[in-house]
C-alpha cells in the first residue's frame, strides 16, 4: 500500500459526472468572467454560511489582502494574529503596510484568546482569527474583546468551510470572512479561487468594485483597484462541490474519529477540541517530540505525511525585517517542531485508514 497525504483525483472521481457536465456547460456558455455561475455560487455560499453577501475573488490571499484594505487598515496600524499560521494570513496584513502582532496558540492550535488583551495597543485595529486545521477558534472571548476595544474581526477561514463555534459558522463573526478554495481545501476548486463574506452592504459593494479594477461600470474607475475575480469555470465547479460539502466534511469527520478512537501510542498526542467548537478536519494534526523518527518510519511503510508549518512566519526569510528573534514565541516555535499532519482526504479508502492506524500503533523508538 502507498498512501499519499492527499489525493485530489479521488475528490474529483467522487462527483466526476457532475463536474464534467458543469465544465462543458461553462465552456459552451461563451461567458467566462463575472457571469451567472459566479452570481449563483456567491448566493449559494452566502446561504450555506448564513451570511448576507459573498464576493468571489481570485485566491484566499487576495481575500485577506482585500479585507484588510477595505477596513482602511494600513501603515502605522497593528493587526493581531496567531504566530503559528500559514504565511498568507500575515501577508494579508503586511502587503497593506500594517504590522502583524503575534499571539501564541493554545493547545487546540488556535489563537490563545486569553493572551490577546496584553498585546492590544493604541495602534491595534483588528484581530485576524485563523481557524487552523479546520477547528473554530474561541469566538465568544474574541468577539467580547473586539467590542471592548472597538477592533475589527477578520476571519481567515481558508481551512474552516463549515466549522462552527456555538452553532455559528466561522466567517460570520466579524467584518469579513476570508475563504480560500485552493484545490486541497475542504471546498476546493480546480485552480486558484477565494471569497470574501460579509453582512455589511457597504463593504460588499466596495469589495465588488475593488476586485474589478476599481470599476462599478464600464470605463469608470472609482479607486485604484485589483484584478481579482473568481472565473466562471471555477465558480461553476465550486457550486457542484458545495452541493456536497456536508457529506464531504462528514467523511473527513469519520476519518478523524477513527484516528481518535483507534490510534493508541503514547509517543504521540492526538488533537483536542475546544468547548463549543467544531472542526471540519482540514488536517488531522498530531504533536510528537519524535517527529523526525516518526516521519522516517511512516515513509518506510509508504505513508506520506506533511508539516503545517515547519517555519513560523516570524522566522521566515521574508519576515526578517520584522525583527522578531527566535525564542520570542516559544509555544509557536515548539509547535513548528512537533506538529505532523496525517493523511486525510475525501475518497480515502477504509483499508488505507486501517493501514495508517496500524502503522502508527506499531511505532516505537527502538
Ligand atoms: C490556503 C491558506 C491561505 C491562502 O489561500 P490561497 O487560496 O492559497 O491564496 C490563507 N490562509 C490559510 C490559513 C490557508 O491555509
Amino acid at each position: 500500500m502507498n498512501i499519499e497525504c492527499n489525493r485530489l483525483d479521488r475528490g474529483y472521481q467522487l462527483y466526476k459526472e457532475e463536474f464534467d457536465s458543469k465544465a462543458i456547460e461553462v465552456l459552451n456558455s461563451g461567458w467566462y468572467i463575472l457571469g451567472r455561475e459566479l452570481e449563483n455560487f456567491e448566493k449559494q455560499f452566502a446561504d450555506f454560511l448564513g451570511a448576507k453577501y459573498c464576493v468571489g475573488v481570485a485566491s484566499g490571499l487576495d481575500a485577506l489582502i482585500m479585507a484588510v484594505r477595505l477596513l482602511d487598515i494600513g501603515k502605522g496600524d497593528e493587526v493581531i494574529v496567531q504566530g503559528n499560521t500559514y504565511i498568507a494570513s500575515v501577508m494579508g496584513i503586511t502587503l497593506n503596510g500594517a504590522t502583524p502582532v503575534f499571539v501564541e496558540p493554545n493547545k487546540y492550535n488556535n489563537i490563545d484568546a486569553d493572551k490577546i488583551e496584553e498585546r492590544i495597543t493604541e495602534k491595534t485595529k483588528a484581530i485576524m482569527v485563523v481557524h487552523l486545521y479546520g477547528q473554530a477558534s474561541k469566538m465568544d472571548t474574541i468577539v467580547r474583546l473586539a467590542h471592548k476595544y472597538n477592533l475589527q474581526i477578520i476571519e481567515d477561514c481558508a481551512q474552516s468551510h463549515g466549522a462552527t463555534f456555538q452553532n455559528q459558522m466561522t466567517g460570520t463573526f466579524g467584518a469579513f470572512g476570508c475563504f480560500s478554495f485552493y484545490p486541497t481545501k475542504n471546498l476546493g476548486a480546480f485552480g486558484d479561487a477565494g471569497a470574501l463574506v460579509t453582512d455589511n452592504e457597504e463593504l460588499y459593494q466596495k469589495a465588488k468594485i475593488l476586485r474589478n479594477y476599481g470599476s462599478d461600470r464600464k470605463n469608470h474607475f472609482l479607486i485604484e483597484g485589483m484584478n481579482s475575480r473568481l472565473d466562471e469555470m471555477q465558480a461553476g465547479l465550486l457550486s457542484v462541490r458545495l452541493k456536497h460539502i456536508k457529506e464531504l466534511n462528514m467523511e473527513r469527520n469519520t476519518i478523524s474519529h477513527r484516528y481518535h478512537n483507534e490510534i493508541h501510542n503514547s509517543l504521540i498526542e492526538k488533537p483536542q477540541m475546544e468547548g463549543g467548537a467544531t472542526s471540519v478536519w482540514h488536517q488531522y494534526v498530531i504533536h510528537t517530540a519524535y517527529r523526525t523518527k516518526l516521519i522516517e518510519y511512516l515513509k518506510s511503510r509508504n505513508i506520506q505525511t506533511m508539516i503545517h508549518y515547519p517555519i513560523p512566519p516570524h522566522l521566515s526569510d521574508s519576515y526578517q525585517n520584522l525583527n522578531i528573534a527566535r525564542g520570542s514565541l516559544p509555544v509557536t516555535e515548539k509547535f513548528a517542531d512537533e506538529v505532523l499532519s496525517l493523511p486525510i482526504y475525501n475518497g480515502m479508502k477504509k483499508e488505507e485508514i486501517d493501514y495508517v492506524i496500524d502503522c502508527i500503533n506499531q511505532f516505537t523508538l527502538s
